[in-house]
């Protein structure tokens, strides 16, 4: 349920009426400062709740039910984009554009620093690498796991480039209390527990869309962290399956403005991920960014064909370097008034 409030509203009928919402409902209220608005959002079991004495009361503009189950994450609760700032220098959603770019796998330290170098060089702002890998065969490379979450602190304290690395299970989480970002790849999109959990932790989360997730259970995904306390989620399209066999996966690009006029949080795009081949990551990366993404975050490698995990989708660091700059170009040029 959503009470919009009169903008004269003084602090202290706030107060009274908020607390009278708690103590007579039993309903958590999320309050959202708008310059001409203050938002309440009701949350929990609003049935009892009498929307006509609401309505009735003298500093509310106006109230309504919310049909979708996801309220944290609905832009009703929350009007403006929500901005995830992830370090001093980078904050995620509001009209930036930021693009995190890396081996899908950290192999070695050499390999990871010399692509966290070349991509900052391009205009990359964060360093993506997988150190736990989920591969479909157990007997693919799984990744370099805690000696990985090292290698990409070493390439962070080279380059100064944030790192944004996929989690798998709850108990991992202590480990990855120094990444910057942590990701929640798609295999994992509906792991309640791990949500659950995630939600508990005061850190940016980039929670992929599961392969054949639909955009409300997506959104139900980020209401499970948000409803443990934790704001800080960024959702990533990477593609879902379809009959199509051609790519690896079909990018739903309807879904960035979908999200956008469903919820407030960032959305960012994995070309790399839907395309499953190079060649196809620059016009899906040009598409994401025409449709309004946050971001992109892109799997960059120093040698492709030698790559332990997804060479066939990575770009060269040369390859990356002019999908960035035409990216960025269509960026600046999408952000200039007509
Ligand atoms: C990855 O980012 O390397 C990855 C495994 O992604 P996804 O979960 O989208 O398949
Ligand atoms: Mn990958």
């Amino acid at each position: 349920m959503i009470i919009v409030l009169k903008p004269a509203t003084t602090e202290e009928q706030l107060n009274k009426f908020t607390n009278m919402l708690k103590d007579s409902y039993g309903v958590k209220v999320n309050k959202w400062d708008g310059v001409q608005s203050t938002v309440l959002g009701l949350i929990g079991d609003t049935t009892r709740v009498d929307i006509e004495y609401i309505d009735a009361q003298s500093i509310v503009e106006s109230v309504k039910r919310v049909q979708e189950p996801y309220k944290k994450a609905n832009r009703k609760f929350h009007p403006d984009d929500s901005k995830i700032k992830v370090t001093d220098s980078v904050t995620i959603g509001g009209g930036s554009l930021h693009i995190m770019a890396g081996p899908c796998s950290v192999e070695s330290e050499q390999q990871i620093v010399q692509i966290a170098k070349d991509v900052k060089q391009s205009g990359a702002t964060l360093l993506r690498g997988g150190a736990f890998k989920p591969r479909t065969s157990p007997y693919a490379f799984q990744g370099l796991k805690a000696e990985g979450l090292d290698l990409l602190k070493t390439a962070r304290k080279e380059t100064g480039l944030p790192i944004v690395t996929e989690i798998m299970r709850a108990s991992h989480i202590d480990m990855f209390e120094n990444v910057d970002i942590i990701q929640v790849g798609a295999r994992n999109m509906q792991n309640f527990e791990l949500l659950k959990e995630l939600g508990k932790i005061d850190k940016p989360i980039l929670l992929k869309r599961g392969l054949s997730a639909t955009i409300e259970e997506w959104l139900m995904s980020a209401e499970y962290i948000m409803a443990g306390g934790n704001d800080k989620v960024i959702l990533c399209e990477r593609g879902i399956r379809t009959y199509e066999t051609f790519t690896r996966n079909t990018l739903d690009v309807s879904a960035i403005p979908i999200i956008k006029k469903l919820s407030h949080l960032p959305v960012v795009v994995d070309p790399s991920h839907a395309a499953g081949k190079s060649w196809l990551v620059e016009p899906l990366a040009m598409a994401a960014v025409a449709a309004g993404a946050d971001g992109l975050i892109i799997e960059v490698h120093n040698d492709p064909p030698h790559a332990l995990s997804d060479g066939a989708q990575s770009l060269t660091p040369k390859q990356f370097d002019a999908v960035a700059k035409k990216v960025f170009a269509l960026k600046s040029a999408l952000d200039t008034e007509v």
